[in-house]
């Protein structure tokens, strides 16, 4: 049999070894690229004392920018605008993945830049819209439409009732952005995923998306909020979202993660002297986001899902879970998602299994992506195992592309 028909799906069981079809849109330049970047991340020594040195170095305009731009941008996104990410959209959905397109520039804070990312995202739905061949959604970060100072206040009981009339009218402005992006995902028809963030503005944020669900996903999901399961309570916090779902006659959307914030949520809560509000250890947190996967699977009829995971085995559970409930892989409802130069071989496989995949592509002039690569570098050095894992899959490849005279 062919090997690139041999992803591998029998029995709702999936492989992930296929490195043939993970690579398949790789050169063999490109592989070796790949490998030395990922080399280099693996050892946190180098990204402690680089990162600092690239930040400043970029500040005062010293001639860096071109390195950034050859190495470590070109492998974790897609261009500095919109259009130029063209080509790298197509060649993702040459192999049936969607792209989640991501304007990925952080510690913005003024009324001015938020505004300035709220038409970003807007330029995002039109041109997703305009170039519906190339199958883009929009996503956006909750904290770069509103001061975290502002969510904060808001995320406490009291909510408006805390703030001052000002505030209340800075409040009004950030519902506004909200719903002006939701309105035209809307009228768009291009779904529109919300990231979740710290717990400290997370109840807030989880406020405002359901507003615009209540709105906007009557017919259908089109907003979608991210339910972090590094969180303890959260199998509690899905079922209330499905009461409230069903009592509203709307469609609930979920993007599903472990989450990102684990340090600093832990530091804060004995800084301050609360309980932490993340689970107790990483099996805590696999358990329950496999037992939510399967709990939006039973209820599809009313969640769509999201999994943005690198996790193998949640993907695989996915896999079998939705065998298990007869859900054909390309049901609309089901989505993998991965953030672009990463796990590869999860994506290109389940994509070629004929299952619904997106990657999360951040996009934006170098220098203000680069909080965003600096934090997925430092991310990397510390997730156990995973350079390792991405490098040796890369090793593999390489060496078959050489044993039948590719490479
Ligand atoms: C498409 C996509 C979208 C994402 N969107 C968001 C988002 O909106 N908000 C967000 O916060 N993150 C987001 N993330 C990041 C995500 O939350 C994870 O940090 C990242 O994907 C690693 O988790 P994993 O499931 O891929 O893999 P794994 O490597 O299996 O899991 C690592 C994760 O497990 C958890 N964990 C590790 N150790 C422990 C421990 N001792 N105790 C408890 N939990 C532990 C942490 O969440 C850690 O990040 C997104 C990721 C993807 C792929």
């Amino acid at each position: 049999m062919n090997t690139m028909n041999q992803a591998f799906i029998s029995e709702s069981v999936i492989h992930f070894e296929n490195f043939e079809i993970a690579f398949q849109d790789k050169t063999d330049k490109e592989l070796k690229l790949s490998y030395r970047l990922f080399q280099f991340i693996n050892k946190p020594i180098l990204i402690k004392l680089g990162s600092p040195f690239i930040r400043l170095a970029l500040q005062y305009r010293l001639p860096v920018e071109g390195i950034v731009r050859a190495t470590i941008y070109k492998h974790f996104c897609g261009g500095e605008t919109i259009e130029s990410c063209f080509p790298v959209i197509k060649k993702l959905l040459d192999s049936k993945i969607s792209t989640i397109l991501d304007y990925s520039i952080e510690g913005k804070d003024s009324e001015h830049d938020f505004e300035e990312t709220k038409q970003y995202i807007l330029s995002v739905i039109q041109a997703a819209k305009k170039r519906s061949d190339l199958s883009i959604f929009a996503v956006f970060k909750p904290s770069g439409m509103a001061r975290m100072a502002l969510l904060e206040k808001m995320n406490d009981m009291k909510g408006r009732a805390s703030l001052s009339e000002e505030e209340k009218a800075e409040y009004e402005r950030v519902v506004n952005r909200f719903d002006a992006i939701c309105k035209s995902a809307y009228e768009h028809d291009i779904p529109v995923y919300i990231d979740a963030e710290e717990t400290w503005i997370q109840a807030a944020i989880d406020t405002l998306v359901t507003e615009m669900m209540v709105k906007y996903n009557q017919e259908k999901p089109i907003v979608f909020n991210t339910v972090q399961m590094y969180r303890t309570h959260r199998i509690e916090a899905m079922q209330d979202a499905l009461t409230h779902a069903k009592a509203n006659g709307y469609f609930l959307g979920i993007k599903l993660v472990r989450g990102a914030y684990m340090e600093k949520e832990r530091e804060r809560a004995q800084k301050f002297g609360y309980v932490s509000p993340i689970q107790a250890s990483k099996e805590a947190t696999d358990q329950d986001f496999d037992s939510v996967l399967r709990f939006c699977v039973e209820n599809i009829d009313r969640i769509s899902l999201c999994a943005g995971t690198h996790n193998e085995k949640s993907a695989e559970t996915l896999v079998k879970v939705m065998g298990d409930y007869g859900i054909s892989a390309s049901d609309r409802r089901v989505w993998f998602s991965q953030l672009y130069g990463m796990s590869d071989h999860i994506s290109y496989n389940l994509a070629a299994a004929g299952y619904n995949v997106s990657k999360y592509l951040p996009f934006g002039p170098v220098k203000g992506v680069l909080p965003y690569l600096i934090r997925r570098a430092e991310e990397n050095t510390s997730i156990a195992g995973q350079m390792g894992r991405e490098m040796s899959m890369l090793v593999k490849e390489i060496k078959r592309r050489k044993s039948i005279g590719k490479a």
